[in-house]
């Protein structure tokens, strides 16, 4: 286990997020490598912390499943030795070399639909397990959608999202941190009010990433736009229907339309949408290393990076 936060040095910064940075960690003594998550509570960051925060965080630590990215440790203000400051909750989580899915799409890439597929199924598998121990993620999108050395996907920052929430003023939101939520989150006196189940939520965040994992851009708003705050609010209570790309096959269309269905009451869950054919398709690898039940996908992205290699294990 990793019992001291000053047996991790510092590699590199990974990126930074609402009210956090991302360093690559070395572990002196195990010699392996970690994602450390550090979120700073002070007037400068994400404001005062609560006392119910460090018990969700103990809950993250329980969380064991081959679709989530592993929380190894929390560290509360934490005995390191590069801060002073007494407020700031640290995480250990697994590393994961490959980058997320939001430098994939950032590009503007586009993924075929049998890599979307696997891709689905495992972000379900995820959800599944999650929702099963009764944890919204509240956060689905594509940079908490991330990828290991040996190519598989998995979900990070489900709890991390629940934490840093409620302690920033609504409009204090930058775009980025809305952009995939459902109706329902958005507006909740409009849906249902307290009634509103949660769940639901994170099923309409994956079928956007999807959507826009295979359009290359976001989807409720059209590309090359940099949306802000209010034409974002605007697309999620007031677009009717999504329109879906004709080249899309009627099952992903399907598929997506069940994820972004408006209603909450009548959008698919999680085990639903594990059954649906777009899911459980028979794949036609579209690259080498096509092996009993997993499948490989080699897509070659040109300039930035060269790969983007998903192993996606048919389960
Ligand atoms: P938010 O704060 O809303 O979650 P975010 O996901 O962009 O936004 P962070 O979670 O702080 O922000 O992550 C910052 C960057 O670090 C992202 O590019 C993310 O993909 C990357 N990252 C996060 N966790 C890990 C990890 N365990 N391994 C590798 N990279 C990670
Ligand atoms: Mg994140």
């Amino acid at each position: 286990g990793i019992r001291n936060l000053s047996d991790l040095k510092k590699v590199a910064v990974i990126g930074h997020g609402n009210g956090g940075t991302v360093y690559k960690v070395h572990h002196m003594k195990n010699h392996s490598f970690y994602a450390l998550k550090v979120l700073r509570f002070n007037e400068n960051g994400i404001g005062i912390r609560q006392p119910s925060m460090i018990l969700e965080a103990e809950i993250l630590k329980r969380v064991d499943s081959p679709f989530i990215v592993k929380c190894h440790a929390v560290f509360d203000n934490g005995n390191c030795t590069e801060t002073d400051n007494g407020d700031d909750l640290s995480f250990v989580m697994e590393y994961m070399e490959g980058g997320s899915l939001h430098d994939v799409l950032r590009e503007n890439y586009r993924l075929p639909e049998e890599a979307i597929s696997l891709l689905a199924k495992r972000v379900l598998e995820g959800l599944n397990y999650l929702h099963g121990m009764h944890i919204v993620h509240r956060d689905i999108k594509p940079s908490n959608l991330l990828v290991n050395d040996k190519g598989e996907l998995k979900i990070a920052d489900f709890g991390v999202s629940h934490i840093v929430e409620g302690r920033i003023d609504a409009t204090e939101l930058n775009a980025g941190t809305c952009a995939y939520m459902s109706p329902e989150r958005v507006d909740p006196e409009r849906w249902g009010g307290e009634n509103v189940d949660e769940f639901a939520g994170d099923v309409w965040s994956m079928g956007v990433v999807m959507l826009e994992c295979f359009l290359g851009y976001f989807p409720l708003i059209g590309p090359g736009q940099k949306p802000d705050w209010a034409t974002l609010m605007c697309a999620i209570c007031f677009v009717e229907k999504l329109e879906m790309p004709e080249k899309a096959s009627t099952e992903f269309q399907n598929f997506v339309r069940r994820c972004v269905e408006k209603d909450w009451r009548k959008r698919a869950t999680v085990k639903e949408l594990l059954h649906h054919p777009f899911v459980n398709r028979k794949c036609s690898c579209i690259s080498k290393g096509l092996e009993n039940n997993e499948c490989n996908f080699e897509l070659d992205f040109g300039r930035r990076r060269k790969y983007f290699f998903l192993h996606l294990a048919r389960t």
